[in-house]
């Protein structure tokens, strides 16, 4: 039985709650093993070995060198250091200046793009995207040009959970001497990271979706590829990212990275198990309601959805009183009633793309949990469908 005062959290995507085994690896670092680890004396080279050895690690688990890992300050510095960066880079290398990218990304890639072309006059083109959300390799093909400086393209989608075809896109943009970005922030938590296999020159991922601290990212940088810093200051993070490293979260970093890809294969099936039962069920039992993203081709904790004629801000509230804490997927606000541009890429109509629904699982979720939010689902959109005019 769902206990009633206490919030069922149904919002994995937005973020996790740290590991205790990760937070246990963190600890030291704040207290004892304080040092900087740019400082020369002991206590520095205690911390630096802490920060090399994570960096190791994490170049393990991604397929890569230590030297091809840069820390950030999170998932969005990521994305705006691989997005910046390289386009500048290759701007000044080789005179590219288009950028490639889809109209699904998470707002660190779209919005980083649109400054691009607004105050630093990159000529950004958007790719096409079927009805699940997905990026054809074929249309990445057929619009590269010689002057392309890179192409970003989000490895599993946060909105709608759909994974793209990441491999045979960085296979595309490979042949053409083109280099190729993913933001991998939500599948480094359920999917096998390769950056070899998946021909993949720059990578995103951030610790606060996979079990690991907020405020603390890692780029994966190809050897070779030039991108030119954003954050300029001292030589850290090989001229890449100016700023003393955050020890002990690139240690919880490292640490969460590990148990996520080590035990993806237990989770996996688990999740995958009691989202398709959810699934099953709205579709089932509710009327004018569609699953957003791919049915398939989508990360084992996540199911989206869409009702008509709803409001997904009120809905939002009704569950949270109702003791659920689920998302509409999207940043939208309470108050702002704009609609999400995921919805609006993979042609969800007006009368459908207000009334959207996240509901990603994790370690946490329990079979109980999905019954509980089906005990109540219905029965809310049910009330506002009649109760609001939308
Ligand atoms: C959460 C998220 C980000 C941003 O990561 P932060 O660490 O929160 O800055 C970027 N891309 C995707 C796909 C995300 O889900």
């Amino acid at each position: 039985m769902v206990e009633l005062n206490k919030k069922i959290y149904m919002d994995y995507a937005a973020t996790t709650p740290v590991d205790p085994r990760v937070l246990d690896v963190m600890l030291p670092y704040f207290t004892e093993l304080f040092g900087n680890p740019s400082s020369v004396h002991g206590p520095g080279q205690v911390a630096d070995a802490a920060l090399e050895s994570a960096r190791r690690n994490v170049a393990d688990l991604l397929g890569g060198r230590a030297e091809e890992i840069v820390f950030t300050g999170c998932g969005t510095e990521s994305d705006n250091l691989a997005l910046r960066g390289a386009a500048m880079g290759q701007r000044r290398a080789r005179n590219a200046y288009h950028v490639l990218t889809s109209p699904v990304e998470h707002h660190a890639i779209l919005h980083t793009a649109r400054q691009l072309e607004e105050y630093y006059s990159f000529d950004v083109e958007t790719l096409p995207v079927d009805q699940f959300g997905r990026v054809d390799p074929q249309d990445v093909k057929a619009s590269l040009r010689p002057n392309t400086a890179l192409v970003s393209v989000i490895y599993a989608n946060n909105e709608i959970g759909t994974i793209n075809p990441i491999r045979e896109i960085g296979a595309v943009c490979r042949e053409a001497g083109v280099l190729f970005h993913t933001d991998a922030v939500q599948a480094a938590a359920h999917l096998p990271m390769n950056v070899h296999l998946d021909n993949v020159d720059l990578l995103s991922i951030g610790a606060h979706k996979f079990y690991g601290p907020k405020g603390v990212g890692a780029l994966y940088v190809r050897r070779g590829v030039e991108i030119i810093p954003v954050q300029t200051g001292g030589g850290q993070e090989f001229n890449l990212r100016a700023g003393t490293q955050n020890v002990p979260y690139i240690v919880g970093l490292a640490e969460a990275l590990k148990l996520a890809q080590l035990e993806l294969n237990q989770w996996a099936p688990r999740l995958s198990a009691m989202r398709d039962h959810l699934i099953g069920r709205v579709l089932e039992e509710i009327p004018q309601a569609r699953l957003t993203g791919h049915p398939s081709e989508r990360l084992p904790n996540h199911a989206s959805f869409v009702f008509k004629g709803v409001d997904g801000n009120q809905l939002l509230m009704m569950l949270d009183a109702a003791g659920f804490a689920c998302s509409s997927g999207s940043a939208c606000k309470v108050g702002n009633p704009k609609p999400s541009d995921v919805l609006e890429a993979i042609g969800v109509s007006t009368a459908w793309n207000k009334g959207s629904l996240r509901v990603t699982l994790g370690h946490g979720t329990l079979p109980e949990h999905i019954d509980g939010l089906m005990d109540v689902l219905p029965g809310i959109i049910e009330r506002l469908r009649t109760l609001s005019v939308v």
